[in-house]
């Protein structure tokens, strides 16, 4: 999960690491006002839009108070693509507002990051005085890194000496030590899965300033931050990813395609795309209901999947383990009986409880077209699609 740079700046704030004054606005006449009381020379309105590079696509301007407005109006009504928004705008709701921050560009300019280093099972704190451009583009020998354990947090020397080995001043060192410690006591307590500031502008004098911040979390552990989880942004997101969500069901809408295919587990998805694309089709979206769905869950599976009108057939894929095809078949009679489906529905089931399913199937009087096999199955939905 994550969040907008103006959220993630509000828990910079809660951990002491410096930010620049900065107000949230969701017009142009907010943006004016937002400016106006900043009271300062120039302000910077950024974008709030979840990609990185917005500063190359147009996403953060720096401008007179006078010309927020016109600013943000123009982020407003294009949106925002950047090379990492896939070739299409995203829109834009929210800019934020900053006090404009006077910095030697590149030399004033590090990166910071943490993330989690899966091997070897600790966070990992990454440091550059490359920053300000893309972490990707910094070469590897200029990235600092360094392990640290989550029970103690960084130790304030270990980060100034960090500090010291980027080419810090003592005092500057100290600074940048600061914003280490903080980062890394956020990103244990907060449970974050990544935590970046790029750039950080760290000033010989000894000051430090976070201009930009990216924070990602943990889905798994959003059960114990409440408050967190509440700050996603849905307001990119399909209704029936919304629904999807809240049932907690993984839910991947395409953009072509007439088959709608609903599996059990991220694998099985992909097999069943393969195998659908191999015999001339395209799946419309792809509904996981993960392990222990009950009756009711996959009832709401098809209503979700159903839901996308580009659905000409549904193809339900189940290798039964610790989800049993018998719950599944039931689901989907009762589905089928509520909605009163129309589409022809092909059904594979294997696994746990199967036999068991094809027999809950063929005696609710639905016509369902059964499939042998995963391949046999998407031949079917393949034909079913195209005469539907
Ligand atoms: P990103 O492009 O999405 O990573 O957005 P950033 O917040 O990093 O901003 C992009 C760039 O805009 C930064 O690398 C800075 O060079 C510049 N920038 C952002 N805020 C300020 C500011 O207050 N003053 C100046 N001079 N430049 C800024
Ligand atoms: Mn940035």
């Amino acid at each position: 999960m994550n969040i907008h740079e103006y959220q993630a700046k509000e828990f910079f704030k809660r951990y002491r690491i410096p930010i620049p004054n900065g107000i949230v606005a969701g017009t142009p006449e907010e943006a004016a006002d937002a400016a106006f009381k900043l009271e300062t020379q120039r302000v910077v309105v950024k974008a709030q839009v979840k990609a990185g590079g917005r500063g190359k696509g147009g996403g953060v301007k720096v401008v007179p108070p006078k010309e927020a407005s016109a600013a943000a109006a123009a982020m407003f009504e294009s949106g925002i693509k950047t090379h990492q928004t896939g070739g299409k705008a995203l829109p834009v709701r929210q800019v934020l507002v900053e006090e404009g921050v006077e910095f030697e560009s590149g030399a004033d300019e590090y990166y910071l990051a943490i993330i989690l280093d899966r091997s070897a099972e600790k966070p990992v704190v990454m440091a550059s005085a490359e920053g300000g451009m893309d972490i990707e583009a910094v070469p590897e020998e200029k990235i600092l890194k360094m392990h640290f354990d989550v029970s103690t947090g960084v130790w304030a020397f270990e980060a100034r000496n960090l500090g010291l080995e980027l080419g810090l001043a003592p005092r500057a060192a100290g600074a940048f030590a600061r914003v280490v410690v903080a980062l890394g006591k956020l990103f244990v307590e907060e449970d974050a899965s990544l935590a970046e500031i790029n750039p950080l502008i760290v000033k010989p004098e000894g000051t430090a300033l976070a201009i930009d911040a990216k924070l990602n979390f943990d889905d798994s552990a959003m059960f114990r931050h409440k408050k967190t989880a509440l700050l996603e942004d849905l307001g990119d997101m399909l209704d029936s990813e919304k629904k999807a969500r809240e049932l907690d069901l993984a839910y991947i809408p395409l953009d072509e395609g007439n088959i709608g295919c609903i599996v059990n587990g991220a694998g099985l998805a992909m097999a069943t795309m393969d195998v659908i694309q191999a015999v001339g089709g395209a799946p419309a979206n792809f509904l996981d209901v993960g392990g222990g769905a009950s009756k009711e869950k996959v009832t709401e599976a098809i209503k979700i999947v159903l839901s996308d009108s580009k659905v000409k057939t549904i193809f339900i894929n189940i290798f039964g383990g610790i989800m049993r095809c018998d719950v599944i078949a039931e689901g989907m009679v009762a589905a089928a009986q509520e909605l009163g489906l129309k589409l022809p529905l092909v059904v594979r089931l294997a696994g746990n409880k199967a036999a068991e399913g094809k027999e809950i199937l063929n005696k609710s009087g639905l016509s369902l077209i059964t499939a042998n096999d995963m391949r046999d199955g998407a031949e079917k939905a393949v034909k079913a699609a195209a005469e539907a």
